[in-house]
């Protein structure tokens, strides 16, 4: 959580900047602190995050995480912040061993989906596996049937590896903006996640409230029937109910999903998008605040930068765009395996719920809402 408060304490004191390769008070519009000073648009933002990397202080910072190519022996960083001893943090009657039984014990019958391996060197290693086709990201990363990204998003929420460890790995060696190799446009997705940091620490408000103030009355309808149809992936679009049951079964979600099952909930459902916010940060292993209520502020139209408020995805189309033999609806809606690649997306058969609301006549309402 940020607020106002935390704004100073935030900064490592040390000059070790772990989290994000560039904090948020480092890359604003001018030096002088003033109440706009922050970029409230993703593109030049982005411009300058490409130049700030190649200073050398920038060089330097991610030189100095640089993790070895053996993963296993990964050296530890020393961080000021957290020195902190387990005894302090638990009381001195617990050992560890024993707070760590103590927290199974409890938590994992709320745990109903398999836990991926963690810790750094899983982190590593995938980040090794990625590396080796991260030529082609750009080309298969909006497939959600394909292994196009890098799902590094868990690591990266919990610490197991950072921004600077994964840009001193990959070796960039022509850091471009406008270049459109797999690298640069996997790191303009890295700046995506640092920008929403910077629009969380400049503008806190967004955390409880729309960032665009005008949207701040929108009367969303918010029917609990629809909103659990949606959360249970029943909504009787295919590719929604694969979404959501992705996300129910494995904790994570792919991107390009995650904007459709977005749009749908806002501007198809109606409902208000800090219901849906709110279900990611329940459900997700990557789930975190500033990219969480970003892309849903993006979705939703709401946000700093976001998708224009009539430009409402078609769930079928897109379905057809991004999934286009179907077999992502296939791996999570086992009820319409047997349909063909044309039919799979329209979900017209037995045992399979019909469509909860009619897309035309919900994108009608939704532009009236906005307006
Ligand atoms: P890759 O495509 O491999 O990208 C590499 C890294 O860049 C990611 O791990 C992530 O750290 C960052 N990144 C990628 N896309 C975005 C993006 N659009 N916005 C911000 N950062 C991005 N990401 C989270 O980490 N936690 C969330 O809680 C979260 N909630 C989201 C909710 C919605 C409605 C939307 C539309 C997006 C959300 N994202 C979130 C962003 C994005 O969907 C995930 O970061 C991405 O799917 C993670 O998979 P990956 O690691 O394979 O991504």
């Amino acid at each position: 959580r940020v607020h106002s408060d935390h704004k100073k304490a935030a900064r490592p004191q040390s000059g070790l900047s772990a989290h994000l390769i560039v904090e948020p008070h480092e890359l604003t519009k001018s030096p002088a602190p003033s109440e706009k000073n922050y970029y409230q648009v993703y593109s030049p933002y982005a411009r300058r995050w490409f130049e700030l990397l190649k200073r050398p202080e920038f060089s330097k910072r991610i030189e100095r995480q640089k993790i070895g190519l053996n993963y296993l022996t990964i050296p530890q960083v020393k961080n000021d912040l957290f020195q902190i001893k387990w005894s302090e943090a638990l009381g001195a009657d617990h050992t560890f061993t024993d707070s760590l039984i103590k927290f199974d014990s409890e938590n994992s019958k709320n745990v109903h989906i398999k836990i991926p391996d963690a810790g750094s060197a899983v982190a590593f290693r995938r980040l090794t596996q990625f590396a080796d086709h991260i030529s082609d990201y750009g080309k298969t990363r909006d497939f959600p049937d394909q292994d196009g990204t890098s799902q590094l998003s868990i690591y990266l929420k919990n610490g197991s590896l950072t921004t600077s460890q994964i840009v001193a790995f990959l070796k960039i060696s022509q850091l471009n903006y406008k270049s459109e190799t797999g690298e640069n446009t996997f790191l303009k997705e890295i700046v995506w996640r640092e920008f929403y940091y910077s629009i969380l620490y400049h503008v806190p408000r967004v955390e409880s409230e729309s960032f665009l103030e005008k949207y701040h009355s929108i009367k969303w309808q918010n029917d609990e029937r629809l909103f659990k149809a949606w959360c249970e992936g029943q909504t009787g679009y295919p590719i929604i109910d694969a979404g959501m049951r992705q996300l129910n079964q494995t904790g994570w979600m792919h991107n390009r999903v995650r904007m459709i099952v977005a749009s749908f909930l806002t501007k198809d459902l109606l409902i208000d998008w800090r219901w849906g916010e709110n279900y990611f940060m329940k459900m997700l292993l990557d789930g975190d605040l500033a990219p969480n209520n970003g892309g849903w502020q993006w979705a939703a139209s709401t946000g700093c930068d976001p998708q224009p408020y009539f430009r409402i995805f078609n769930p079928l189309l897109q379905s057809q765009k991004f999934d286009p033999q179907g077999n992502y609806i296939r791996k999570y809606v086992p009820e319409l395996k047997h349909l063909d690649a044309k039919q799979i997306h329209l979900g017209a058969t037995k045992g399979y719920p019909k469509p909860i609301v009619i897309h035309a006549e919900q994108k009608s309402k939704a532009l009236a809402l906005y307006k």
